[in-house]
């Protein structure tokens, strides 16, 4: 096992990997930009060092910096969280070639998944059930307007490089082809560097639903079940459930056993997660994440295991802790993104945090990286805490969570707590009866009218 690991990360993903680190007596090292030197997440490591100035691309994104950090710190293995070097393969390769550990999946599963015609291939060919669309990418518009009329409208161009719900717009007929592929194509270009894109039939009600896997390296696989996002505003999460309220035991089991079949054939190592559009009853693979994700502790309720261990655990060549018939899932686990965001437009609303009190009790986890005087830096993400209940049963976990939601104290700046409040009064979200759509069509409604 690792005597050190450094976190190439900020913020409460920073905490939640030192708090593994502490349970397993793994010294941390956490590194930080100029702008962090009081965040959260340097106080609780047991190493700092500085790797730059606010701008991510000279801290939180240097290569050179975070190995540098390595080497002056002797830290053996390095935690990536999510965002920033998560998903780059080049990271990968470097921190191997320094003889160092990277925590998470092999440098060619991070490239053949963060390239979406590769994904879709590869696991077309494992034989996961895919969303109908092009055979790769799309040239030119001439071929995107024969594709549409080939698989009717409305389709989704999405860029090939894709990510954070970027680079990807509906077309609802032909007319309005030419406008989604040519913003399509400039906003990847923008975004991602790279303007391919490929088209796919758009779904018009689904769920998305996202499958956990498991793998340990050397063929060996697990599924820990599905978290339900569907709740969504441009594409990004914001409320995550487990287990998902419209999939039967059934469904979990099938589509479960394709996405660990799918690793293990890969040899894939560590957490990953298989995101699927879910409609009447079937299942359309739409991307994989190799990392871990935001909402994993959703899962962590449910099965009662720490992923993050897990992937430590891997990383050091150690087997899974447990078996798949050892995952059974107890209850339901309920999560909330809190950004610091003014609605409801959600603008970044950064700023000093006068006044801070975490919920807790019972079935109560708040990941979070505030403190009372912490002033949030306008540089990076908004997400200051994510807020996970856990009961035995959903209404359980909602009334846990309208409580929880009521204890929780964020003075100073502007929050989308009270978005969960109001989510909480909707008939649809205390029944489960909700979709990809349901969110910002209920925004819309909502802030219209108000
Ligand atoms: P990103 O990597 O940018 O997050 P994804 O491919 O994961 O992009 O898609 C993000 C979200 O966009 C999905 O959760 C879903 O809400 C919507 N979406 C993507 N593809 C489709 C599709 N074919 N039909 C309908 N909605 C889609």
């Amino acid at each position: 096992m690792f005597d050190k690991i450094l976190i190439a990360n900020r913020g409460e993903i920073a905490l939640r990997v030192i708090r593994a680190c502490r349970e397993m007596g793994i010294a941390s090292v956490a590194v930080h930009s100029t702008a962090d030197a009081d965040a959260m997440h340097v106080r609780m490591a047991d190493e700092t060092i500085c790797i730059g100035p606010a701008s991510s691309t000279d801290s939180y994104l240097s290569i050179p910096a975070i190995i540098s950090a390595c080497e002056v710190t002797g830290a053996e293995a390095i935690h990536p969280g999510y965002g920033f070097l998560s998903e780059n393969a080049r990271f990968v390769q470097v921190v191997e070639d320094h003889g160092l550990t990277f925590i998470g999946p092999r440098a060619e599963h991070i490239r053949v998944m963060g390239d979406k015609i590769s994904a879709k291939e590869t696991m077309k060919k494992l034989g996961v059930p895919c969303v109908p669309g092009s055979e790769g990418g799309v040239p030119d518009l001439e071929t995107a307007m024969q594709l549409g009329a080939e698989m009717g409208y409305p389709v989704i161009v999405k860029a090939t490089a894709g990510g954070g719900g970027r680079g990807m717009k509906v077309a609802q007929s032909a007319e309005d082809m030419q406008r989604a592929f040519q913003t399509a194509r400039a906003e990847a270009k923008a975004a991602f560097g790279n303007d391919e894109v490929y088209i796919e039939k758009y779904l018009q009600k689904p769920r998305h639903i996202e499958i956990q896997v498991f793998g340990d390296g050397k063929g060996n696989a697990v599924h820990l079940g599905e978290r339900d996002c569907s709740l969504q505003r441009r594409h990004q999460k914001v409320f995550e459930e487990a287990p998902g309220p419209e999939i039967t035991p059934e469904n979990r089991a099938r589509i479960g056993k394709i996405c660990a079949d799918a690793v293990a054939e890969l040899g894939y190592a560590g957490a990953g997660t298989i995101e699927f559009l879910y409609e009447d009853g079937e299942f359309y693979f739409i991307e994989m994440n190799t990392r871990l994700q935001v909402e994993h502790p959703v899962t962590e309720a449910i099965f009662g295991v720490d992923l993050v261990r897990e992937q430590i655990r891997v990383a050091a060549g150690q087997p899974l802790s447990f078996t798949q018939d050892d995952l059974q899932i107890l209850g339901h686990a309920i999560e909330v993104r809190i950004n610091a965001e003014k609605l409801p437009n959600f603008s970044p609303s950064p700023g000093q945090i006068t006044q801070y009190h975490a919920p807790g009790g019972l079935g109560v986890r708040m990941d979070s990286a505030l403190y009372q005087g912490y002033k949030i830096p306008p540089y990076y993400d908004s997400l200051i805490g994510k807020l996970i209940v856990h009961g035995r049963d959903r209404p359980e976990a909602l009334a846990r969570l309208h409580r929880a939601l009521g204890e929780l104290i964020v003075d100073g700046v502007d929050t989308t707590v009270p978005l969960f409040h109001a989510l909480l009064a909707e008939r649809d979200i205390l029944t489960g009866d909700y979709n990809i759509h349901w969110l910002e069509k209920w925004l819309e409604r909502t802030f219209e009218q108000g």
